[in-house]
């Protein structure tokens, strides 16, 4: 029994010992605790169900070997991981990520970050993460299927409708949900929901594609009319120029904001004009060549290309960081903050800094956390396994309206829990909201 108050210092050092090495788990358990810690000491079912202890370690985790060849026929050996983190209040749900610094401890913080995202869309789902260290850039089409065909060799072996259900996260999209799915049906002789975020045709639900971007702004709208604000003719900072990012930058244009850059692994664009939707509809047929590089936008059109830097040095009202985890580190914040930007909505998972963080919140900058502002593609990957479940489709239009509620429902729920003297710490409300569910839902199960 764990009864004793938890010091947050020795609960974080005891992480350390038994996770050696696992940084970016640590880093995401760093940033959730402090918050945590208060609602645990004064809560003894809690404490008594060691329930800080068992949220931060994964019910499992399997690592395994993918095999492939590449189109010379020569033999590859990946490694594959998913981590099945916690399934308190449902199946196992979060996205598989093809990208060569995937491992456990970028795994292990997805997963995390997910069981708290999960119980905040107000859905069934426990959390989990998983992926590969492979490396589709530049690899032809038949390269990537084979590898999405090994990968799930394994995989099928672990996930199920009442199991776990992967999404996609980076470099995993409908074509290789599609493949992934194809070869779980070939092995397993089942057509079951057992993956979301599938094409249209069979399975996938509208409005999936969308979610994600489209929620992260209509967070960003909550927390401007919370502040009796408003984001038509906003200027926005947006990095990265995938999924996220380009319909994050749709939903803000067409909602009256001037979004002047997107970014990729190799440099951002500046549009002074701002971006219109053709040229979101260019960028994301462009970026669907392999190996495409953002640069290209700079001869379409009137902008400049800054090679291998960030965007967060464009003055802007808000910033959307999109792209990956840590790419807004103190400098970019302190850049931001000179240029009077007012607040920074997270599209991605954990791409702000802790220092970064520190720093928006002691200059008061409102902040969004990814595990709120990007639930919304989850929501819509949980309203697919309804949907598969009862072999039906809903509309786009029925999913637009419930995805707009979810974000008003997790925004009101984060503003709620995150009440301060004066405002919102909409991290706070966050952690606290997610955790209550999860926790409460881990004491009624009891402890074998
Ligand atoms: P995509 O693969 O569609 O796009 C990722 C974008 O980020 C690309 O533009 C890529 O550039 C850029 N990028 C990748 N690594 C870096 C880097 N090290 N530095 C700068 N830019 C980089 O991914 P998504 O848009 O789907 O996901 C983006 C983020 O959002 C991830 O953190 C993901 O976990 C999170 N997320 C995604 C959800 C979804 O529904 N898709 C749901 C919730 C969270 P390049 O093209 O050069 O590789």
């Amino acid at each position: 029994m764990s009864s004793s108050k938890i010091d947050l210092d020795g609960f974080l050092s005891t992480l350390k010992d038994r996770t050696p090495g696992e940084n970016a788990f640590h880093q995401a358990v760093n940033e959730v605790i402090p918050d945590l810690i208060p609602v645990v000491n004064e809560t003894p079912a809690y404490r008594d169900a060691a329930i800080l202890e068992r949220l931060t370690e994964p019910d499992r985790i399997v690592s395994f070997r993918v095999e492939w060849r590449d189109d010379d026929n020569v033999a590859h050996v990946n490694r594959g991981y998913r981590v099945q983190f916690n399934s308190a209040i449902g199946p196992y749900k979060g996205g598989l990520r093809f990208h060569p610094s995937v491992n456990q401890s970028i795994l292990k913080f997805l997963g995390f970050e997910q069981t708290f995202k999960n119980a905040l869309t107000g859905l069934p789902m426990g959390g989990g993460k998983g992926g590969a260290d492979f490396d589709p850039s530049g690899r032809s089409d038949d390269e990537i299927m084979r590898f999405c065909q090994s990968f799930m060799q394994e995989l099928h072996r672990h996930i199920g409708p009442d199991i776990d259900i992967p999404a996609g996260d980076i470099n995993v999209g409908t074509r290789e949900i599609g493949w992934m799915f194809g070869e779980y049906r070939r092995i397993t002789n089942r057509f079951a929901g057992v993956l979301t975020g599938k094409g249209l045709a069979f399975g996938g639900s509208e409005m999936r594609t969308e979610a994600t971007g489209y929620g992260v702004v209509q967070f960003l709208c909550h927390m401007l009319a919370e502040h009796n604000d408003q984001i038509d003719g906003k200027t926005i900072v947006i990095s990265g120029a995938g999924n996220v990012a380009t319909f994050a930058a749709e939903l803000a244009v067409c909602n009256g904001g001037k979004v002047v850059t997107l970014s990729d692994s190799k440099g951002f664009i500046h549009d002074k004009n701002g971006l219109t939707q053709d040229k979101i509809d260019w960028v994301r047929d462009h970026k669907s060549k392999p190996g495409a590089s953002l640069e290209a936008y700079a001869d379409e059109f009137d902008a400049t290309w800054h090679a291998d830097k960030t965007p967060w040095d464009v003055a802007c009202d808000a910033a959307l960081p999109c792209a990956t985890q840590n790419e807004l580190g103190e400098d970019g914040a302190k850049a931001l903050i000179d240029n009077g930007c007012k607040v920074i909505v997270e599209g991605a998972n954990m791409p702000t800094t802790t220092e970064a963080k520190d720093a928006f919140r002691e200059a008061g900058v409102l902040f969004a956390p990814g595990k709120a502002a990007n639930a919304g593609g989850v929501a819509v990957s949980g309203l697919e396994i309804s949907q598969n479940r009862q072999r039906r489709s809903q509309s786009r239009d029925d999913l637009a309206e419930a995805l707009k509620d979810i974000m008003q429902d997790i925004h009101d729920n984060c503003a709620e829990a995150g009440k301060t003297g004066d405002g919102v710490d909409y991290t706070t409300g966050a952690n606290v909201a997610g955790f209550k569910k999860v926790a409460d839902a881990m004491c009624a199960a009891g402890i074998a």
